[in-house]
């Protein structure tokens, strides 16, 4: 098994239930003017340093050099596992322990200063390669393996920094929860053949949906259980418990348990589930991240299980890193177990 991980910290929520798809139809504050640097909000070009230094303090964290991570950190992991060779975790928040060393390692770095949902990765110096860094979003996940999936990045701060994806599908293009909203990204996205849908996964995870609707067209869908004044409005809600199914290879699963109406995608062709906060890997293993649930933690490890009987071999989470296991059989056993251990149950068959 190909895992990854890091501790991810999505604030969440509480507990629930789950066939028919029912149709009807930048994040905290961004530094305002100069910058001395590359930023990820929009113009990359060069300004004033001392300006921005006293608005940005350099964590003492970092070490010396170009790229650094400013005290505004939120700790929601996306540098560090997007450039690992760059970031680390340092006192809670992210830092750079090494600069990067050659031009593939700047362009990790830079992707992840784009993605960074607080604006908190800065250069010391003019970064105008960051402009070639913006152009390489969406970002294809495994060219080989995971051909037409796509990593956005432009992280939110709405979402807690949560991925969101975008598959790229011959009966219509869908961006799996909401990015940050930037018309960079969208024109991206409008190569790519734009979006028909937008699949929200729960309602921690949906930022800048209402824009991305607006830009792109795309119909969103949500489960009911999970729909708040914000997304009252969503043009597909899902009622009941589902499968339903998303054209003809897509099927969503109702996850209930990190919120009533949490959702995973799983694209069948491809053997890749599209989990959103239901389950992700931690250094430690799988995690269900007991500590931001707020439905039900048994919920939530009955709707693990659900997933064991059904067929793939990738995890996509909303937060940290992506599991590619050798086998569906093998991504069943590590499930049965990671369930027996959580809830104290014996294994099944
Ligand atoms: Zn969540």
């Amino acid at each position: 098994m190909i895992a990854s991980f890091a501790p991810p910290l999505p604030k969440c929520l509480r507990p629930s239930s789950a066939s028919s798809i029912a149709a009807a139809a930048d994040a905290r504050r961004r530094l305002p003017g100069a910058r001395a640097s590359a930023s990820p909000s929009s113009s990359p070009a060069a300004s004033s340093s001392l300006s921005y230094g006293r608005r940005r303090r350099r964590r003492p964290q970092n070490v010396d050099g170009d790229f650094f991570v400013d005290t505004t950190c939120i700790d929601c992991d996306t540098c560090r596992w997007m450039a690992p060779q760059i970031f680390t975790r340092v006192d809670e928040m992210s830092a750079v322990f090494k600069q990067p060393a050659d031009k593939e390692e700047r362009l990790k770095a830079l992707q992840a200063l784009i993605s960074c949902p607080t604006s908190s990765i800065h250069t010391e110096k003019p970064a105008p390669d960051v402009l070639v860094a913006h152009e390489t979003f969406p970002i294809p996940i495994d060219e080989q393996k995971l051909l037409g999936v796509y990593h956005c990045g432009y992280h939110s701060e709405k979402s807690y920094g949560a991925s969101s994806y975008l598959i790229v599908h011959a009966e219509g293009n869908i961006l799996i929860d909401s990015p940050r909203y930037t018309e960079r990204l969208a024109r991206k996205i409008e190569m790519l053949g734009g979006a028909r849908s937008m699949f929200l996964t729960h309602k921690d995870d949906v930022a800048d949906h209402k824009k991305w609707r607006e830009r792109l067209g795309c119909d969103r869908i949500m489960h009911s259980e999970d729909l708040e004044d914000s997304t009252a409005e969503i043009e597909i809600r899902l009622e009941g418990r589902g499968p339903w199914n998303l054209g003809r290879d897509i099927e969503l699963i109702h996850t209930p348990g990190h919120t009533e109406g949490s959702v995973c995608l799983l694209y069948k062709p491809l053997e890749v589930i599209f989990t959103g906060d239901h389950l992700i890997m931690t250094p430690t293993g799988l995690s269900i991240m007991e500590r931001y649930n707020k439905c039900s933690v048994t919920a939530q490890l009955n709707s693990v299980e659900k997933l064991v009987d059904l067929d793939f071999r990738w995890i996509v989470p909303g937060h940290g890193r992506r599991i590619e296991f050798k086998s569906s059989l093998e991504k069943d056993l590590v499930l049965k177990e990671f369930v027996q251990q959580k809830s104290g149950k014996p294994a099944y068959i």
